[in-house]
């Protein structure tokens, strides 16, 4: 239970004596409202503004964030907080006609975290609390309950024990199944009152042993440490993991809410449920949500019990129902955005415990934006802030392809996200780690659980997919994977797993650990086997009306990375202004390039060298002519060679052995070598022993200790120039041959990894010099540019010197972060867990732009080449140009176009929409400043 204690810096002055740390609901008024969730946290600023309207809220009070950021730093909450908190208390008490824990009709109350940003199931929560030996037969006796009151009691005592205590879930769960496996049952309800306050006897035991004290009878010392607790639950690892991931800031603390406590499981007039006043997983306008009766608030959104329709309340409870319906349709006008609330019956009267904008996936969001404009609830203008542009990728999300294989559905869950994952399975978020390694895309796991927990959170990061077998559209498996854009089958309820013996079965087939599964995450269907996947198509017509809103507003063009004529098709389908970045490498990888590519590179001379790139030229002109014809009358960045060479060439250690045992292979073996190295000239086994050594001689005379800073780049070029040469003419020629069959052609020759004038220069005059020889022999001109990467630090620095031979910057932000940290692209996954989880980063600077310090450089290199030659065309084409908050970076910073992958496309066209608009319409997430 460590308490953090924040840097100085980040202290807040407060006039202690007049901080407002405590905000009471209750009685149709609040001393809050709705705007405020910086102080109260969204839920806490939903129950004052609900209260405000007169909906039937329970009354309580918030503790507000401030006093949370107070407990960090210090370590205790203030006597302030305290005196507020007694003063919120008595008032509560006063308006129920109850005391907290005492007396014939005690007062139980909840006490649940709420941040700014709602972070489903990371924090804690304890219901129930007040309740002790006493007040429990109190209660026994007012619900005429015996049973629901040790309920209640016992399940006090586990929250409490776990939240607050320290005290492992598992303690208590062995406590509970025994007595399960004592009374030959297996449903929680099939136990009586006499066997829950055995349970009870128990569970103090449990506290006693791990805890090494009571649990505590007094209610406001269970109060204190119960609101102490969800401060702590703050900097739970979970918590601070999913603020890592969505970017929340640490420093924002939560509130805490205490609520009268309403009760769902009172029997069967008595019962609790969560929706969305319009589907979240399609956007559909439709009531949706799922309730149980006879359940407490957990039961439902933990996916222990499979919940029902809500459209079977207005079968059991009409009024309430209509109720119900008519309220939260109050609300979503009200908010004008989706609401997702959460309500409870006690004996026929509905209350209303939540409300808040509902998490949906990209699909819905672009919906739901749509038809509240066509409502007239929103502009089109808000419409484009409604979706976050990373959610647009769930357009683009694959679909199983059915034709290729057999399918064998095994089970039919709920379609809680959209999408295909195919993968390995997986019972344990630590298994699902595991078996990912680094590489997500390689390994790819399914994340297979009865339910999951927020302690999962890292098995669901770097699954594919997750499969639940029970729980329901609101599950904590759907929810979190909505968010992620993660596919999700929930509640397969044919599926029998079992974490513990690592398996699972179904229709009387049993699948373990590395078994491949492939889940439907928009039908909800779990497929045996591996399937392929299948590309979606970006047309969606609704998604291209919400792009024409949003397009317009934007100042930047969105180009994508594309090295060969599919990309660039697909990338045109996306919406690309053109290609920022062709890298020309990836070009010589096709099987006949390949051979001509290494002799080239083994050549040790400027002649042989030549005569390989001869035979290279034809292939490299095909290659950028179907890059042109795709990209007609869009503009083409081609980049010269930049990768060191002994990349080509097979690995030094795998020679040495080859050489090494080529006298003692028979026959079968030394042909198996022949074909190993048939790329490097060997026909027959006789030319292997000459060649393997001369191989070997070559790869030792390049290899190099750290290739990324070696001879790699404009230095390829500079050294050989032959190189650039023949790059250069296959780029004319092919313009000019295209040109000549009416496509409109706008070459971009890029000189990678420069960080003098002189070698922009010299890569320059090569270019130029080819380019007027091309035009001269084929009696025809093209417009061309001629420019540079800015990946160096030091051509950031020297960017005036550089744009006099330079007609445009591309900011090469994977290298330009690899050297301005000094951190190897490929090695830094060794040290970035580490750094994101102390803190000492905030974010991938790989993934997202470091605006502090790269995005220094970025600046002066933009403004400095502009200096020079104010006609500049400036770009980014790191990995940077497809993330949201380094798009808004660009935009601010005066770029003319940003870059990426295909498939990021469409994020980067409204995220550069998006962060245009926020400045020409002064808007901040859609609204007016
Ligand atoms: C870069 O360094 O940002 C870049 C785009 O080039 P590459 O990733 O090919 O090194
Ligand atoms: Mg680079």
């Amino acid at each position: 239970m460590a308490t953090i204690t924040l840097p100085e810096a980040e202290v807040q002055e407060t006039k202690k004596s007049t901080t407002k740390y405590v905000y009471f609901f209750g009685g149709g008024k609040a001393d809050g409202n709705g705007k405020m969730k910086d102080v109260l946290g969204g839920k806490g600023a939903g129950l004052a503004e609900m209260t405000n309207a007169g909906l039937p809220v329970p009354p309580g009070f918030t503790i507000q964030t401030e006093a949370c950021r107070e407990y960090m730093r210090t370590g205790a909450a203030s006597k302030e907080v305290d005196q507020q908190m007694d003063e919120a208390l008595a008032k509560l008490e006063a308006l129920q006609g109850q005391k907290l824990g005492t007396g014939e009709n005690p007062l139980l109350v909840s006490v649940r975290s709420g941040a700014k940003f709602s972070m489903p199931g990371m924090m804690d929560t304890i219901l129930n609390l007040g309740l002790n030996d006493k007040s429990v037969e109190a209660l026994a006796k007012r619900s005429n309950n015996p049973r629901f009151a040790a309920d209640s009691y016992r399940r006090l005592i586990q929250m409490f024990g776990n939240v607050v205590l320290d005290i492992e879930k598992s303690a208590f769960d062995e406590v509970f199944d025994a007595k399960k496996k004592q009374k030959k049952t297996k449903l929680d309800t099939d136990l009586d009152a006499k066997d829950l306050q055995d349970v009870i006897g128990e569970y103090k035991k449990v506290v006693k042993k791990h805890a090494k004290r009571d649990f505590p009878q007094d209610p406001r010392e269970q109060l204190v440490m119960a609101r102490d607790a969800v401060f702590r639950s703050w900097q739970n690892d979970r918590a601070k993991h999913y603020r890592r991931i969505n970017n929340i800031d640490d420093m924002l603390g939560t509130a805490v809410n205490v609520q009268a406590m309403v009760y769902g499981n009172l029997g069967d007039t008595s019962g609790t449920g969560v929706g969305f006043t319009r589907n979240p997983a399609t956007g559909t306008k439709e009531f949706y949500g799922e309730f149980l009766m006879n359940a407490q608030g957990e039961d439902v959104v933990s996916g222990v019990r499979t919940p029902v329709h809500i459209s079977e309340l207005e079968k059991i409870m009409p009024d309430v129902y209509n109720q119900l319906h008519e309220i939260t349709t109050r609300l979503e006008k009200h908010y004008k955005d989706v609401q997702d609330f959460e309500f409870t019956i006690q004996d026929g009267k509905l209350y209303m415990l939540q409300t808040r904008n509902g998490k949906r996936t990209g699909l819905a969001a672009v919906r739901v934006a749509i038809q509240m404009v066509e409502e007239g609830l929103i502009t089109k203008d808000e419409a484009i802030f409604r979706v976050e542009p990373n959610q647009l990728y769930d357009f683009l999300v694959p679909r199983l392809d059915e034709k290729s294989t057999k399918v064998e559905v095994l089970a039919t869950g709920l379609p809680a996200s959209p999408g295909a994952a195919v993968g390995k399975i997986a019972f344990t978020a630590d298994e699902a780690v595991k078996m990912a390694g680094h590489d997500t895309t390689k390994n790819p796991v399914i994340l297979v659980r009865a339910e999951t927990t927020p302690e999962d959170i890292h098995g669901m990061e770097v699954a594919k997919g997750i499969l639940t077998s029970r729980g329901g559209m609101t599950s904590h498996a759907a929810v979190v994977t909505r968010g992620m854009g993660k596919c999700c089958v929930a509640g397969a309820g044919d599926i029998d797993v079992n974490e513990k013996a690592r398996e699972m079965r179904v229709k009387g087939q049993t699948f373990k650990e590395g078994d491949w599964i492939s889940l439907d995450g928009t039908t909800g269907r779990v497929i045996k086997g591996k399937l392929n996947t299948l590309d979606p198509s970006p047309d969606d017509p609704e998604l291209q009306k919400f792009m024409n809103w949003a397009d317009p507003h934007r100042k930047m063009k969105v180009r994508a990375n594309a090295d060969i004529p599919r990309d660039a098709i697909q990338a045109r389908a996306f919406g690309a202004e053109g290609i920022g970045l062709c890298r020309t490498e990836h070009m010589f990888f096709g099987e006949e390039k390949i051979p001509h590519m290494r002799a080239m590179i083994l050549a040790d001379n400027e002649k042989d060298r030549r005569t390989a790139l001869k035979k290279l030229l034809p292939m490299q002109r095909k290659d950028f002519e179907g890059v042109f014809k795709a990209m007609d009358g869009l503009p083409v960045t081609i980049r010269t060679l930049d990768p060191p060479l002994h990349e080509f060439l097979p690995r030094r250690e795998e020679l040495m052995v080859d050489i090494a045992l080529l006298p003692s292979y028979d026959a079968k073996h030394k042909k198996e070598l022949v074909a190993k190295y048939k790329d490097y000239g060997a026909k027959v086994v006789g030319d292997l022993k000459k060649l393997l050594p001369t191989l070997l001689a070559r790869v030792e005379q390049l290899h190099e200790f750290n290739p990324m800073l070696g001879h790699r780049g404009c230095r390829l070029g500079i050294t050989y120039p032959e190189i650039t040469e023949m790059q250069a003419r296959a780029i004319f020629e092919a313009a000019v041959d295209c040109t000549k069959k009416g496509i409109k052609v706008l070459p971009e020759v890029m000189i990678p990894l420069v960080a003098t004038l002189k070698e922009m220069a010299n890569q320059g005059a090569i270019v130029r010099r080819v380019a007027e020889e091309v035009f001269k022999e084929k009696g025809m001109k093209v417009d061309y540019m001629v420019g540079t990467m800015i990946e160096l630090p030091r051509a950031a620095l020297v960017a005036d010197e550089i744009a006099k031979e330079s007609e445009f910057f591309s900011f090469g932000t994977n290298d330009l972060t690899q050297t301005t940290f000094g951190f190897s692209r490929d090695d830094v996954n060794k040290i970035l867990p580490t750094y994101l989880a102390e803190g000492i980063l905030k974010q991938d600077p790989f993934a997202a732009l470091d605006q502090e310090g790269v995005g220094q450089l970025v600046k002066m290199a933009t403004e400095r080449g502009r200096k020079t030659r104010p006609t500049l065309k400036v770009g980014i084409c790191g990995e940077h140009g497809g993330e949201p908050s380094s798009v808004e970076f660009c935009y601010r910073t005066g770029l003319n176009y940003v870059s990426c992958s295909p498939f990021r496309v469409l994020t980067a066209r409204l995220a550069a929409a998006q962060a245009a608009a926020t400045d020409t319409l002064k808007v901040e997430g859609g609204r007016t400043k």
